[in-house]
């Protein structure tokens, strides 16, 4: 790809985060099975679309000064599946702990809106489009309004897609591949949305 393709790409994504000041950074845990490679084969305790989000977290930028200015981070209680499986312990290292003490997707929600009055006029983004999806999902399951309802998304790989033309790759591979430096744990709320914060950062500054 041309240098001049990327900047055009570029200014395409200033041009689509021009009337926002905020962007929240999102990456979403939920609930999951996966039958390993030595199990016998059984069903799985979580399918697809019953997926339940077990923590939210969100870093907040500052898209006039590219700063990181304030972070969201809850557990969530799964209530189709309140019981995580190993393969969600293990791939989260989330504990059951965390998501007993925790309060349902509503009430989290709630909290959520709360929060986000002192940062108005925001965007959202995440590294793909799952996250989207599943706070459409959590929405479906409780009747109500997704927690980030009325929020523009944007997909923040798709961005990265279109400025550094390699092959899609996880977040941290990504992270990785552009010379950040990995922060906290993979497959941690709070953790993947620090790293998709550092990478768009990166992208834009
Ligand atoms: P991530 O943001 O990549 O940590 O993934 C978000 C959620 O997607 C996880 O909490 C799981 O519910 C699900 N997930 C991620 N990777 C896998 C995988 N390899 N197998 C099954 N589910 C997964
Ligand atoms: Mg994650």
């Amino acid at each position: 790809m041309s240098i001049e393709a990327k900047l055009l790409h570029l200014q395409a994504i200033h041009n689509l985060l021009a009337p926002y000041r905020y962007l929240y950074c999102v990456d979403l845990e939920a609930t999951c099975d996966e039958v390993g490679e030595s199990e016998s084969p059984r069903p799985l305790a979580v399918v697809a679309d019953q997926m339940e989000t077990i923590e939210i977290g969100l870093v907040v930028i500052d898209l006039e000064t590219l700063e990181i200015v304030d972070e969201f981070q809850r557990f969530v209680r799964p209530l189709i599946n309140p019981t995580l499986t190993d393969f969600c312990l293990k791939l989260t290292s989330i504990e059951q702990a965390d998501v007993d003490g925790a309060r349902t997707c509503q009430e989290v929600g709630e909290e959520l809106r709360m929060f986000s009055v002192r940062y108005p006029n925001a965007a959202w983004a995440s590294w793909g489009d799952y996250d989207a999806r599943q706070l459409e999902r959590d929405a479906g399951f409780t009747g109500c309004p997704s927690m980030l309802e009325g929020l523009p998304h944007f997909n923040a790989r798709k961005w990265h897609a279109g400025l550094y033309d390699n092959q899609p790759k996880g977040l941290k591979q990504t992270v990785e591949s552009m010379g950040l430096n990995w922060k906290g744990t993979y497959h941690r709320g709070i953790d993947d949305a620090r790293n998709v914060a550092s990478i768009v950062k990166e992208m834009l500054g």
